[in-house]
């Protein structure tokens, strides 16, 4: 069994998901008193919070290569990095490490397909919805790739960053999430991406239109296939 090294903490509430579902997936597969072999650099979320706020990609380039290369120090033999939006620094870290990184839209796009699916709506951060570095994977995996118009966008990234980042989960919340699934459902989507770590504490599969790609279920459970095989 390979070692997975975890960069988690972007929420610290989704990498204990990340944690329950490579260890149940784990057992289901090989049974007895099996568990994941995982090493785990939970970061704080607040510095990495505070320099996407300003800007400051550069600071949190060096906050998660630091974490890379510590891991890989450590012996892990590749990196799940727990959250979609950081995903955007993938280029930065790559160069500082030289074990993997199994990459979060690559395991969704996968999933994706294997389900016939060809056009999927995509909710998640501002940064995830608006920039390339999920999108353009998914664009690249043969996928059509819906977002919300402008003012849903606002009302999904302020709810993952006021809300569920800081482990609030609302009722008013889910509603707004549902319509806009809705909405995707009407423009031709034929899944949605939940395409931010914590999105599948507020929606799950009963409250979306749409069949839903959680991409923590996902990337999680692709660890457990690259770590097994
Ligand atoms: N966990 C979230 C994601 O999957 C957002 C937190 C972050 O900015 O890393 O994108």
């Amino acid at each position: 069994m390979k070692t997975i090294g975890i960069i988690g903490g972007m929420s610290w509430e989704s990498t204990v998901t990340y944690y329950e579902i490579i260890n149940k997936e784990v057992v289901r597969r090989l049974g007895g008193f099996h568990s994941a072999k995982i090493l785990m650099y939970s970061v704080d979320f607040a510095e990495l919070e505070e320099n996407m706020g300003k800007g400051n990609w550069q600071g949190n380039a060096e906050i998660l290569t630091d974490a890379a290369a510590r891991l890989e120090k450590a012996g892990a033999d590749f990196i799940v990095i727990a959250t979609n939006t950081m995903h955007k620094l993938v280029p930065d870290i790559e160069k500082k490490i030289s074990i993997p990184i199994l990459h979060i839209a690559d395991a969704a796009s996968g999933a994706i397909k294997q389900n016939g699916i060809k056009k999927v709506g995509l909710l998640g951060t501002r940064f995830t919805m608006t920039q390339d570095f999920v999108i353009e994977r998914l664009k690249d995996a043969g996928l059509e790739v819906f977002v919300p118009d402008e003012r849903d966008m606002e009302i999904v990234d302020n709810v993952i960053f006021n809300e569920l980042c800081l482990g609030k989960i609302l009722d008013t919340s889910r509603n707004e999430y549902k319509r806009i699934i809705g909405k995707m459902k009407q423009q031709g989507a034929e899944g949605v991406i939940l395409g931010c770590t914590e999105i599948g504490m507020l929606i799950k599969d009963e409250d979306s239109a749409l069949p839903t790609f959680d991409t923590t279920i996902i990337h999680a459970t692709a660890a457990v296939n690259e770590a097994l095989r």
